[in-house]
């Protein structure tokens, strides 16, 4: 599977566009069209379900993006959150330097390098520009991703405002007032799905990497000396959604973080690794963040963070694990996981996207068999259906074609109507994967898609 052949798929079917596009487009920015903007809503939907509200410990949290500057400055964000950026003197482009030095040499663990170490990597083995194909590197500085601007018509320092680099610091700054208002006692955890902003030096592969993306992110808080525990515990949770949605494991790989590459607020980190189109690389990670962020927002706001715990009557700062994902990197791997170009008996080839029903944009399509015969016994049908479910209509070219059609956006079912409806309103149901089909009424024909498409 090529990354070129998922990005032409997703631009044809309309799941994702390229941002800007009538204006010659903006790069590594992307619309999500209507199927691709209900695939992204249904994945925010599973990971509420799972982590929200089936979880007995979970709340949710919807902060803003724009807050306070001094949060960045407790959170260490404005003094470290950066990238290590050098230059290419003979063409000017500016590049990741740990990047540059991975993509030379795949057994280097790049993230346990100094800047220093990483500009004489750079020098000694010449590593060449990929765009000019020199190698004359300036010496590397540390680029803050974070985007800057004003709040209000005055441009000044005293107006600045960031966008959030991460969803993680509303749910930290608000700790005070969800224990308050929701007599949550510990361990109990916070969820948050938002968009952050990150301005990535060489931001790239599609929607894997882009400066506006969105988090799902977890906050859970606990006792200090149970965090390891409650690590092993969310792991399992994470690897059990993503394989409950169809990742399959042999796609699947974990790094955890060296001694060395740990950020300095960890005490342990694993990156959960997808295979994409271009190796392995990071989708999920879970940290395990000490009570770091509290603490930091304690001292800087001057206000009490610490829990009492009302059996024990011990009075702590608790410590935090914190598992954070991207939306738009689970449904990239969710595309590629799903795409499928199949042989049929007849020699043909159709293309499938085998995805969760939970998961697909529209989980039936009503076709009437004849246009001109059928159309008005459908559209009664069409609005039954969609009172239950999302349901798209369609009525154009052949039942073969229509078909074909949901089968390539992953409609998991496709509902006939033909001559038998009109006389005892039976339907055919049609499944996408094994192209199977049973005669039902219409009623037990919803109730039959319902339990199909439960996560
Ligand atoms: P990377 O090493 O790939 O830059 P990271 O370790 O900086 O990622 P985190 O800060 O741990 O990422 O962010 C948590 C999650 O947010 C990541 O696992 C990823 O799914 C998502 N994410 C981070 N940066 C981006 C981005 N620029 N574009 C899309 N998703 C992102």
């Amino acid at each position: 599977m090529t990354l070129e052949k998922i990005v032409n798929y997703a631009k044809l079917t309309g799941y994702i566009y390229q941002g800007s596009e009538i204006y010659g487009g903006l790069s590594n920015t992307w619309d999500y069209g209507p199927l691709g903007s209900l695939l992204k809503q249904n994945l925010k939907d599973a990971w509420l379900k799972r982590f929200v509200t089936e979880s007995p410990y979970n709340v949710l949290l919807d902060s803003s993006i724009l807050l306070n500057k001094t949060v960045w400055d407790a959170s260490g964000h404005l003094s470290g959150f950066s990238d290590p950026l050098t230059e290419c003197r003979n063409c000017h482009t500016r590049h990741r330097a740990d990047h540059l030095i991975a993509s030379y040499d795949k057994t280097l663990n790049v993230d346990e390098l100094s800047k220093e170490e990483l500009y004489q990597i750079l020098t000694t083995k010449k590593i060449k520009c990929p765009v000019c194909g020199q190698s004359d590197w300036t010496e590397i500085r540390q680029f803050n991703l974070m985007f800057k601007t004003n709040q209000g018509p005055v441009e000044s320092d005293l107006n600045t405002v960031y966008l959030r680099p991460e969803t993680a610091q509303g749910i930290f700054i608000n700790f005070k007032n969800i224990l308050r208002t929701t007599r949550k006692k510990i361990p109990f955890g916070v969820c948050q799905i938002g968009k952050a902003f990150r301005n990535e030096i060489t931001p790239g592969n599609f929607i894997f990497r882009t400066r506006e993306f969105e988090q799902m992110e977890l906050e859970f808080f606990c006792q200090p000396t149970t965090e390891l525990k409650w690590f092993d515990y969310w792991l399992e949770e994470m690897k059990s959604f993503l394989f409950d949605l169809g990742i399959t494991e042999q796609n699947i790989d974990y790094h955890q973080h060296s001694e060395k590459e740990l950020s300095h607020y960890s005490n342990k980190t694993i990156d959960i690794l997808y295979r994409f189109p271009w190796g392995f690389d990071e989708l999920w990670g879970i940290a395990s963040r000490t009570d770091y962020d509290l603490k930091a927002h304690q001292e800087k706001s001057g206000q009490a963070l610490d829990y009492l715990d009302p059996e024990t009557n011990q009075n702590y700062i608790p410590y935090v694990v914190e598992p954070s994902l991207g939306v738009e990197r689970l449904l990239l791997a969710v595309l590629l996981e799903g795409y499928r170009e199949e042989k049929l008996s007849d020699g043909k080839t159709r293309t499938l996207l085998k995805i969760h029903p939970f998961l697909a944009p529209y989980k039936v399509a009503v076709l009437p068999l004849i246009r001109n015969k059928h159309q008005e016994k459908s559209e009664e049908v069409f609005k039954q259906l969609a009172k239950h479910f999302p349901t798209v209509y369609d009525e154009t070219q052949t039942i073969g074609r229509r078909y074909r059609r949901q089968d390539q956006i992953g409609t998991p079912f496709a509902v006939t109507i033909d001559d038998e409806t009109l006389i005892n309103n039976t339907v055919t149901v049609r499944e996408r994967d094994s192209m199977a089909q049973v005669r039902l009424e219409i009623e037990p024909a919803i109730e039959y898609i319902k339990a199909r498409i439960k996560f």
